[in-house]
């Protein structure tokens, strides 16, 4: 035998790590998992069974958390908040404690949750806690910084947190390190299946000093999940599955509650026929098979270039047959168990149901153990590509040119995350931007860091984690918002006409002005009970309308900033050519003197937003690998607004401003009791070089519109700052789509220019690693 030999016959021995620290440490603590409220141990239960898939064996008991014992988490959470909120520097210190002290529990840690999940130790080792500290270690210093660099931001108060089985410690981190440095308190659910580490995370809190009622954990399931978002806090934060982040937007509607959604996936993995091709299938590796491929942003659907399809394939297949699965707590082990027998019955019904294509798998062992499996031949339509299987199952296609296959990648209800490789770094970067996504890796895959967003678009739910823009959901403005009262329109006996000429003002789509599909109008008196004049009164297909023209006037988000601020500007300038006149219609439309002020803040809105439109520059993150994190600022899409109502111009201005600058197409509603300064303008965009289609106005009740506006499929967010009660209706209804809402609550305030901001734009991290 020589020595190649001995290299191609040797096998792996076991090297199995020991659990017997993690064991005792269960022991120790009675063998039950349960609630951490108020910095003690409280009303523990042994009501289900935490099991360790792998081989069955029950781990510890679980308690369930009632609806009383959910509640006074909240209480303690709400009365530690104040004081925790006051002095950033001090969390600062305890958060940096939090993050040394996981550090030197790492062992612990890591056992512990493949112990739970099933995880390779491999992994949680490597990657789960790693991460986890890293995300303590940087919130820390945004807690250091949040005065100095976030004067305007304050805490949003208790926020409840709900998270899923895959990554329980990573996504506690996700949830925890950005509120706590922010300034919030937070009440956290693990999920049902793995709540092991979390318990070990809130005797870490004690030792780092956090002060009692800041972290509370409550285990449970779904029904203490639901009883979580009842409960009065200040915020709902869930990561899981669509279907109950759809059910969390409703049960939220209207409360007022800030919500951010982490939802779920189906995101390409696009190998083209340049690309380097045993990387790309080390890559898939850790794309759908790392953790079992129960990950949200799992490369779960293969696309290849069909002139190396077969090769591709054949590749992978031996790769396939050389993954090692079994025992995770095996350092040699790269697949372990499936979390629990329920999903693997799910894994294998799916796959079962299916009849198209070819399926490969190679072994796997008895027990709580899925094959990897290859699923070829199949049509970007088919269920399993469309689908979310949350289990080791890749589904394959293949496409021809890169148009086809960014149009076989967005072809899903789906935005998380996508892959592409390729040797071409132009072919890549031309491909990034065109992918509907939160996050694409270039030769890469599945890489995260606390410095760089994480989070999706469309059913893939709202709101990031990591970075900057993670901290926008952990904050608001300072300062109080002010009730909007509605403002009554005037009305007439007789309904004279101030002006002989009867003028019914048409709605604005596509840049045209068009008679209203139901044909009415409503009539416009001023103060003294003159007729100004008619507006007409928009339905729901006048929606549909305007929804359509916003579509085709998609050019106008890929225009450039440089471009779309000459046109604010030109708007300005028109505007102000017709100052005097705008003034004296709103003072007429309201009775008041406000408008020639009202006009003064539009045309200086306008210039600012003028300005802005090529200064919203994106960030290239600091993030620990050779290459970069690009955080590129991109436009949300369509926009439904409701307008403040009042605010004749303003209402309008306000929103329109931002929302076009960064790249938006609009469809505003005027206000309601005096819209006829929203008609007048429709002249001032059509002198202003706007393109058809841009801006939209309708005109007509705001209640009757909101509920066509929310579920409109493709409309990708609804605003309202309307003085009418639609705030309930809009988040209840915009489950159709999982679109993005910023709605007002009845209230009014000024909002600062980054919030304008954040809310139009989306943030995409590109992840370019680099290197021969
Ligand atoms: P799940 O939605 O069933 O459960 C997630 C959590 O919600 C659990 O803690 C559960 O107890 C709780 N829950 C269940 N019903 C509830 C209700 N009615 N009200 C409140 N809480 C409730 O999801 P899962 O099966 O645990 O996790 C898998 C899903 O999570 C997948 O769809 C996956 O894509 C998604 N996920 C997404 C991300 C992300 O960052 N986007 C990360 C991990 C997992």
């Amino acid at each position: 035998m020589n020595v190649r030999d001995i290299f191609e016959t040797m096998d792996y021995g076991p090297a199995p790590e020991d659990a017997k620290d993690a064991r005792a440490w269960i022991e120790d603590r009675g063998g039950i998992a349960g609630h951490f409220i108020n910095g003690t141990w409280s009303d523990l239960r042994h009501d289900f069974d935490t099991k360790n898939p792998a081989t069955g064996e029950v781990l510890a008991g679980v308690t369930k958390g009632t609806d009383a014992e959910v509640a006074k988490a909240v209480a303690a959470a709400r009365k530690a908040q104040p004081k925790w909120a006051k002095d950033a520097k001090a969390r600062a210190k305890i958060m940096y404690a939090i993050a040394r002290l996981m550090q030197k529990n790492a062992r612990l840690l890591a056992v512990m949750e493949t112990l739970d999940t099933g995880k390779p130790i491999r992994e949680a080792r490597d990657i789960d806690v790693p991460l986890t500290i890293r995300h303590f270690y940087h919130h820390a210093g945004f807690a250091q910084l949040m005065d100095s660099a976030l004067p305007d931001a304050e805490a949003l108060g208790v926020c409840g947190q709900i998270i899923p089985w895959n990554f329980p410690l990573l996504m506690l981190a996700w949830k925890i390190a950005p509120a706590l440095a922010m300034g919030n308190t937070v009440v956290l659910k693990p999920a049902e299946y793995t709540p092991m580490t979390a318990m070990i995370f809130a005797e870490i809190c004690t030792n780092a000093g956090v002060p009692p009622g800041v972290v509370n954990i409550v285990t449970g399931d779904g029904e203490t999940g639901a009883a979580l978002v009842q409960a009065d806090v200040d915020k709902i934060a869930f990561t899981g599955s669509t279907a109950v982040g759809r059910l969390i937007r409703e049960e939220t509607a209207g409360s007022g509650k800030a919500l951010s959604l982490e939802l779920g996936g189906k995101s390409p993995y696009i190998v083209f026929d340049d690309a380097d091709m045993d990387s790309a299938v080390e890559g898939l590796v850790d794309a759908i098979w790392f953790n079992g491929g129960q990950v949200c942003c799992a490369g779960s659907r293969l696309l290849v270039q069909e002139g190396i399809a077969d090769r591709f394939y054949a590749k992978l297949k031996a790769r396939m047959d050389a993954l090692r699965m079994g025992d995770p707590l095996d350092k040699c082990i790269d697949i372990g168990a499936i979390v629990d027998p329920v999903q693997l019955q799910q894994i294998t019904d799916m796959v079962a149901a299916n009849t198209a294509g070819e399926t490969y798998q190679s072994g796997a062992p008895e027990g709580c153990f899925y094959p990897p499996t290859l699923i070829t031949g199949l049509a970007p339509s088919d269920t399993l590509m469309q689908e979310e299987i949350f289990g080791p199952v890749l589904a394959a296609t293949t496409f021809r040119t890169p148009a086809e296959a960014v149009g076989i990648a967005n072809n899903t209800r789906y935005g998380l995350a996508a892959s592409v490789w390729t040797e071409n770094v132009n072919l890549a970067l031309d491909l990034a931007p065109k992918l509907v996504s939160g996050i694409v890796w270039i030769n890469a895959t599945n890489l995260m860091d606390a410095a760089a967003g994480f989070g999706g678009v469309r059913e893939s739910g709202f709101g990031r984690e990591g970075g900057w823009e993670g901290l926008q959901g952990y904050t608001r403005p300072k300062g109080k918002a002010a009730k909007l009262t509605p403002p009554a329109a005037f009305t007439s006996d007789d309904g004279t006409p101030a002006d002989p000429l009867d003028r019914t003002a048409k709605l604005y789509i596509g840049g045209k002005q068009t008679r209203p599909d139901g044909g009415y109008s409503q009539p416009v008196f001023n103060k003294s009970g003159k007729l100004l004049g008619h507006a007409s009164i928009a339905n729901r297909k006048d929606l549909r309308n305007a929804v359509e023209a916003m579509s085709a006037a998609k050019g106008w988000s890929k225009s450039t900033g440089h471009l779309r601020a000459q046109i604010l500007y030109y708007i300005g300038e028109n505007l102000s050519a017709r100052a005097a006149e705008f003034a004296a219609r709103i003072n007429a439309l309201t009775g008041t003197k406000q408008g020639t002020a009202e006009v003064e803040a539009a045309i200086d809105t306008l210039f600012t937003w003028a300005a802005w439109a090529d200064k919203h520059d994106g960030a290239a993150k600091g993030v620990p690998i050779r290459g970069v994190a690009l955080a590129m600022n991109e436009p949300v899409g369509n926009i439904g607004i409701l307008t403040d109502d009042t605010r004749p111009l303003m209402g309008l201005i306000d929103p329109m401003g931002p929302a076009i600058a960064m790249g938006n197409r609009i469809t505003a509603v005027a206000s309601e009791a005096f819209p006829l300064a929203a008609t007048d303008f429709y002249q001032i965009l059509d002198t202003s070089d706007v393109p058809a289609g841009v801006v939209n106005i309708l005109t007509g009740p705001h209640a009757d519109l909101a509920p066509h506006m929310a579920a409109h499929g493709n409309i990708d967010a609804v605003w309202s700052f309307s003085s009418a009660d639609v705030s309930g209706v809009i988040e209840a209804k915009s489950i159709s789509n999982l679109k993005r809402t910023w709605v007002n609550n009845g209230t009014s305030r000024e909002w600062p220019s980054s919030t304008w901001r954040a809310q139009s734009t989306e943030v995409k991290t590109i992840w370019i690693p680099y290197g021969e």
